[in-house]
């Protein structure tokens, strides 16, 4: 990614496999899946350090898929998934951060995060939800704000699942078509369709204002599933090798 306040980013292409094969990538997934498992108990054992995986993406862009593939092997009582929605009353009362900050995970744990605080600058101003000068100056707020969680042993991990329009519009009437995938579907998802290029922008902006060093952005191209899947697994098992964790010692006593 571009360093913050730079001119325009490039995107890779949403059908990009990087030349995998999708049976390599399927074995490559398993063994990662494992690898995830064993270093997520280390995170637990350690308890010094906590992994916040945030997941961004047009509808359908397989947020949920995500978590299910990548996150299959580690043991649930690690893991805690939070989807946030529209903001109840009582949260709309609060700062924008408040709801986000209560569902940081605590020391230890691997977070998810399916949609986020991005949605303050996203589908808030698609649909002008709040004036500019309320939502612009909220990317400097978020940059601040995940730095303090860096700081307090927060690993980030920002991924933006990058689909085309025209795998969205696959999707869409593949839920439309399967009666087990209906509730998936909702008339809104074709209203957010309509505003894709706003959504763009809007995405654009984020990309280029909240790549920082502490919690970088990565673009996921997201039309292959095994790929992306393989993308998201193969960072997260990097950032928790990267911790070097160890099992404590066991005291003299
Ligand atoms: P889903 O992810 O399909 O369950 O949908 C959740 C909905 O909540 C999406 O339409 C989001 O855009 C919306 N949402 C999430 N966060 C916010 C927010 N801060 N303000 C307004 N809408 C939000
Ligand atoms: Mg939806």
């Amino acid at each position: 990614m571009p360093r913050r306040g730079e001119g325009p980013i490039d995107l890779p292409h949403p059908g990009d496999t990087d030349g995998v094969a999708k049976s390599d990538a399927k074995h490559e997934l398993k063994g990662l899946v494992k690898e995830l498992a064993d270093q997520q108990e280390r995170l637990y054992a350690d308890h010094h350090h906590a992994v916040l995986v945030i997941l961004q993406g047009m509808d359908a862009s397989g947020k949920d898929g995500t978590v299910r593939h990548v996150l299959s092997g580690v043991n649930p009582q690690g893991v805690h998934v939070h989807s946030f929605k529209e903001p109840t009353p009582l949260e709309h009362a609060e700062d924008f951060l408040w709801r986000v900050h209560d569902a940081v995970p605590p020391k230890g744990c691997i977070g998810v995060f399916n949609r986020s605080h991005y949605e303050d600058v996203l589908v808030v101003r698609v649909h002008d939800l709040v004036p500019e000068r309320v939502w612009r100056p909220r990317f400097r707020a978020i940059n601040d704000f995940e730095r303090m969680l860096t700081e307090s042993g927060v690993v980030i991990l920002k991924f933006f699942l990058h689909i085309s329009k025209e795998e969205q519009a696959k999707r869409f009437a593949k839920r439309i078509k399967d009666e087990r995938r209906h509730w998936k579907f909702s008339a809104a998802d074709l209203r957010e369709r309509e505003l894709w290029d706003s959504y763009r922008e809007a995405y654009a902006d984020v990309l280029r204002e909240c790549s920082t060093d502490w919690a970088p952005w990565h673009v996921v191209p997201a039309d292959h599933k095994w790929y992306r899947s393989l993308v998201v697994a193969r960072h997260l098992a990097k950032a928790l090798k990267d911790l070097d964790l160890h099992y404590p010692a066991v005291p003299e006593e």
